[in-house]
């Protein structure tokens, strides 16, 4: 095996009641597992190390792209997520959604909107782009990094994700998500980071 799951930074049970322990265990253990099995099948370099993940996720394209590029994802939405999240923002990052969207509250609204209007499966983000933040959304594996933006923060919208708690309710997943776990710690860490 030459890439690897990271581990689940909580319990699968810790997102429950918003998500559950059979959502989380199916969601890391087939999906996101499923995944890494796959990029590592497809590079198939026995024994030799394959390229870090970050790299793969820029050059590859094809099954190698999508494979890779999950892995990324999942691996970004889990620590955007924590069982303790929800509330408000630090005034550092809040200050910085207010420029970028007029408030958090109005954050809040426009993201739920995307991810609600997303058609099909993919995700939603928080990024900076070169003007400030943007919520963008991206299709299938899709990810920031290929325009050119940095990702701040994700939730994955695709239907695996919420469909034995919510079935095709996606927008009470998504307001779930945002009220009771989306975890602001991450986007500050990463803005402060990069100096934005
Ligand atoms: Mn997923």
């Amino acid at each position: 095996m030459t890439i690897e799951l990271p581990p689940l930074p909580y319990p699968a049970n810790a997102l429950a009641p918003h998500i559950s322990i059979d959502t989380v265990n199916l969601h890391y253990n087939k999906h996101h597992a499923g995944y890494v099995a796959n990029v590592n099948r497809l590079l198939n370099v026995g024994g030799e190390k394959s390229p870090p993940l970050e790299s793969l996720i820029l050059k590859a394209d094809g099954a190698l792209f999508n494979n890779a590029a999950q892995v990324w994802n999942h691996t970004f939405y889990w620590k955007s997520t924590h069982p303790e999240g929800g509330g408000d923002p630090d005034g550092y990052l809040a200050e910085a959604l207010s420029r970028s969207f007029g408030g958090v509250d109005e954050f809040r609204e426009q993201f739920a909107s995307a991810a609600c209007e997303h058609f099909g499966s993919g995700w939603t983000w928080l990024a900076q782009g070169s003007g400030g933040l943007e919520i963008i959304t991206t299709p299938n594996a899709g990810i920031p990094q290929k325009t050119g933006k940095t990702p701040l923060l994700t939730l994955d919208v695709w239907e695996h994700a919420y469909y034995l708690d919510y079935r095709n309710a996606r927008p009470a997943y998504v307001n779930a998500w945002l009220e009771h776990l989306i975890n602001w710690e991450l986007p500050s860490s990463l803005l402060r980071s990069s100096g934005g």
